[in-house]
């Protein structure tokens, strides 16, 4: 593993100001005092690690993700355990995860060991930003974003010869501040954010902003979230803008579309499907159609929606709303989506035991 030179930040934040960003972070907000970098050119590879101070970073306007969004990134989370230790979940999932972005994107791959030195690197630096939950309500956790990005200065179409890999960090705080409420989503039927062949797999920006127009719509609907289907017909349910969907039968199936070109590869849909039987939900990766959804929920036989990621880990759906038809869901918070939820959570927060090697 490479060794991540530090470069203290000589003017870090006033321990009051970290502290009462600390007491209400929202979300994205803020940032710590450091950021991890690695630098990459086709000569050299990835070289000069480095952990410095938070800032601007300078890049030539003809730098390569400005022109072609040749970028890619990932999101996970620290967790401060009663011990006062700081633990991040499953980070190796994640470097794969960016790795099949990174092809994808034609950007170059970095080894796990680099990946999860750098989250490493910027934690013990800037640890004061981990805060400590009160209680279990207290979802506090401080988010890592490692984001790569092509900066060759060069504005000929083909794969950039230069990248930046970057870790920034953003205090969080609980996403559902006045407890958890089911959320009204939008079903985007004319606006896609993925096709086959396509970039849908891979956590690139370009998909997010495809996304956007469609979050915009949804918002204007009174929703809080979209749900998009397959490009072809829409037919299928895919994923939301930035969760995966799952849905529970009375018979205490979890069901949930299985991951393709077009679905990413969400770690928390992962964990849920593995966490499934120990809470008696049989899990079920598979295609399912809106009708589905639509017409089993109407018979009572779909109980419960909800989607889930690693900013909320799980968020209940009230009703799924479309331009002919609404889906009334629940108003409240479902009996499993609950049950996951903690049962993950308790993991996370070092409450309970988990598999082996999903704390690191
Ligand atoms: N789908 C999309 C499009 C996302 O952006 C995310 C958030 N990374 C997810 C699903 C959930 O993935 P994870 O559980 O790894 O956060």
């Amino acid at each position: 593993m490479s060794t991540f030179v530090q470069q203290k930040n000589s003017q870090p934040a006033p321990q009051g100001v970290r502290e009462a960003i600390l007491a209400k972070p929202g979300f994205g907000d803020y940032f710590t005092d450091h950021m991890s970098h690695v630098r990459y050119t086709k000569d050299q590879g990835w070289h000069a690690h480095t952990v410095k101070p938070y800032g601007p970073l300078v890049l030539d306007p003809a730098a390569a993700v400005f022109h072609y969004a040749q970028e890619i990134f990932e999101g996970m989370k620290a967790y401060r355990h009663a011990d006062g230790s700081v633990w991040t979940f499953r980070p190796t999932k994640n470097a794969e995860r960016m790795n099949k972005s990174a092809a994808r994107l034609a950007l170059p791959e970095i080894s796990a060991e680099d990946f999860v030195g750098s989250l490493r690197a910027l934690v013990e630096l800037d640890e004061a930003w981990v805060a400590t939950p009160k209680d279990a309500a207290d979802e506090v956790s401080l988010y890592l974003r490692p984001f790569m990005i092509a900066s060759e200065k060069f504005l000929g179409v083909r794969a950039s010869h230069e990248a930046d890999y970057y870790v920034i960090a953003s205090p969080a705080g609980p996403y559902f501040a006045g407890g958890i409420k089911p959320v009204d989503i939008w079903l985007s039927k004319d606006l896609k954010r993925a096709g086959t062949g396509g970039t849908g797999f891979a956590k690139c920006g370009g998909n997010y902003a495809a996304s956007l127009q469609a979050g915009n719509q949804a918002a204007e609907k009174g929703c809080q979230q979209v749900m998009f289907t397959d490009a072809k017909e829409s037919k299928y349910l895919e994923e939301l803008g930035g969760m995966n969907l799952m849905l529970v039968t009375k018979d205490n199936e979890l069901i949930t579309p299985s991951v393709s070109e077009t679905i990413l590869d969400g770690v928390t849909r992962r964990s849920l499907l593995e966490l499934a039987p120990s809470i008696g939900l049989t899990p079920v990766e598979r295609d399912i159609e809106v009708a589905e959804w639509r017409e089993r929920a109407a018979a009572g036989e779909i109980v419960e929606a909800f989607a889930c990621g690693t900013a909320a880990v799980i968020t209940p759906i009230g009703r799924l709303v479309s331009d002919d038809f609404t889906i009334e869901q629940s108003t409240e918070p479902g009996e499993a989506a609950m049950k996951l939820r903690s049962t993950l959570l308790d993991i996370q927060y070092g409450r309970a035991e988990g598999p082996e090697g999903w704390m690191v």
